[in-house]
């Protein structure tokens, strides 16, 4: 309907405005976030988002983190076509059902109707089959490990700025093995790879799990995710990795001859991280002054705010400040110097605060005189995460700068585990997830009801199956059927 496809795009904030608190309207601070610390803008059509360059600086990291590891675990980048012919959406069946609503279909190209109608890829694995199918003969062209980095294409009803949109960028792995088992293997891999960027880039504790039946890619076997709890409690999944068996490979014929000359179908893997993630890391870490970034995905680590009174103390001090400047740049930090001059000192602490920058430094006359700096920290407020008196040379300065980003880094996924753990709560009835979901919490409970029950709980409750964690503490009985449940699933609602 056009309520549901409707897209809430709040009125632009006057420059100096404050953002709205997150304690009063969380989506509203969200979005007011986005805009007034420059991540992104909307893009004209609903649902499509304009990446700025500070916001596409956060995802930069998340990518060359990522690729690193993807090369070191034995993967290639390569590049798939946009366009995909429709037929070959069609040949999976469970593929087809699962993305058809979401598909924006090209029936035009230069003017002239076209004889196939044409998908933008929502996903690439139906043209990932037909190239595999061609390139694959024999065991000894196994495994094939190859990722792409590229934008999709999902034409989603609800949208959000980089938690949901229409397009948005990912990397998409996809991998072909000789065995079953290799497969899963790579699965568990990758999503272990998710993990370890969400807890140690992101400062981002995650669940990591399979998804129930219900969830899971339209086209595999099995999915796991890494599932985080964002500052409303409501959950997001934030990477996923599939184990497609061979459902592909017998859609498309995707064949190899094994050790035996036997011929048989390949098995698959894909996984994906999204631009959502910068909306996973905004919602893990701000607070009612803005964005509150990781020191290790921050696009500026430590900002350099010159304070001057008198306009004699100005060339003192900005000489000072330009030397810290360069101290730090070459110590290998991330750092900005702010010398513009049509702006207080306290309007510009506003504004990096906002902009989530890790560690404030400020110079004013004094500490030229002491040779000293002052050093703050974002995620401290006020007087308390104040340090006075850090000396300005090299060795002090800069061992001290690199023990903050360290200990901020670790402070905030502490911060977010803590949060996290104190709104997980055990239940052990359908009448105590239903109470637990109502207050906004996550409930972890016993679960083995068929794919029914979880829809009648999400009808009831508004919360969904995010997944069965695979830290499994003794299940007892399943909350819904009073059966026998031999594995516990977490239910939240969720982005
Ligand atoms: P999937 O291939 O559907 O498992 O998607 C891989 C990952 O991309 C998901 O785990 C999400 O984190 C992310 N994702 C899915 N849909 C969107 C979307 N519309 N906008 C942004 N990220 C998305």
């Amino acid at each position: 309907t056009a309520v549901e496809d409707a897209e809430i795009r709040p009125a632009k904030k006057p420059v100096d405005e404050a953002v709205t608190p997150r304690s009063q309207d969380f989506s509203r601070w969200y979005l007011d976030v986005i805009d007034a610390a420059e991540l992104a803008d909307y893009g004209p059509v609903r649902g499509t988002m304009v990446i700025r360059p500070y916001g596409y600086a956060i995802w930069e990291f998340v990518q060359s983190w990522l690729d690193a590891k993807f090369k070191e675990t034995g993967h290639s980048n390569m590049y798939f076509p946009q366009l995909i012919p429709y037929s070959f959406i069609e040949k999976e069946t469970s593929h087809v059902e699962g993305f058809s609503p979401e598909l924006a279909l090209v029936t035009i190209g230069g003017g002239k109707e076209l004889e196939e109608k044409l998908v933008v890829r929502p996903t690439s694995e139906t043209m990932v089959n037909h190239m595999f199918a061609q390139w694959i003969r024999s065991h000894r062209d196994l495994p094939l490990l190859v990722n792409q980095w590229a934008n999709v294409t999902r034409w989603e009803r609800r949208t959000k700025p980089f938690i949901r949109t229409l397009e948005f960028l990912w990397q998409e792995g996809h991998t072909a093995h000789a065995t079953a088992q290799e497969a899963e293997e790579e699965a568990l891999r990758m999503i272990e790879v998710y993990r370890t960027f969400a807890v140690e880039q992101a400062a981002m504790p995650v669940i990591v799990g399979r998804k129930s039946r219900l969830e899971r890619f339209a086209g595999a076997i099995c999915t796991y995710t890494i599932e985080a709890m964002m500052g409303d409690r409501r959950a997001l999944q934030a990477g996923t990795s599939h184990n497609l068996g061979q459902n592909f490979a017998r859609a498309f014929e995707t064949q190899f001859t094994d050790v035996n000359g036997d011929l048989q179908h390949i098995w698959q893997t894909s996984w994906g991280m999204s631009t959502r993630m910068v909306g996973g890391i905004i919602m893990t870490h701000g607070d009612d002054k803005g964005l509150m970034l990781p020191p290790k995905l921050a696009p500026i680590q430590v900002v350099i705010v010159p304070i001057w009174k008198k306009g004699d103390e100005q060339e003192a001090v900005l000489q000072a400040a330009h030397k810290v400047e360069s101290l730090v740049r070459a110590a290998g930090i991330r750092v900005k110097l702010d010398t513009f001059d049509q702006r207080t000192p306290g309007w510009k602490f506003n504004h990096w605060e906002l902009k989530g920058v890790p560690i404030r430094i400020e110079i004013g006359p004094k500490d030229v005189a002491n040779n000293s700096v002052v050093v703050a920290r974002r995620d401290v407020p006020g007087k308390a995460g104040k340090e006075f008196g850090i000396f300005m040379d090299r060795s002090v300065l800069i061992d001290h700068l690199r023990a903050k980003l360290d200990d901020i880094q670790s402070s905030l996924l502490a911060r977010a585990t803590e949060f996290r753990d104190s709104n997980i709560v055990d239940v052990n009835s359908y009448e105590e997830l239903k109470a637990v979901i109502a207050e906004g919490k996550w409930a972890r409970g016993p679960w083995c009801g068929s794919d029914d029950n979880e829809t009648t709980v999400k009808e009831e409750t508004g919360a969904t199956i995010r997944c069965f964690p695979f830290d499994q503490p003794e299940a007892k009985t399943c909350i819904f059927t009073n059966k026998t449940a031999h594995e516990v699933a977490i239910f939240a609602k969720s982005y």
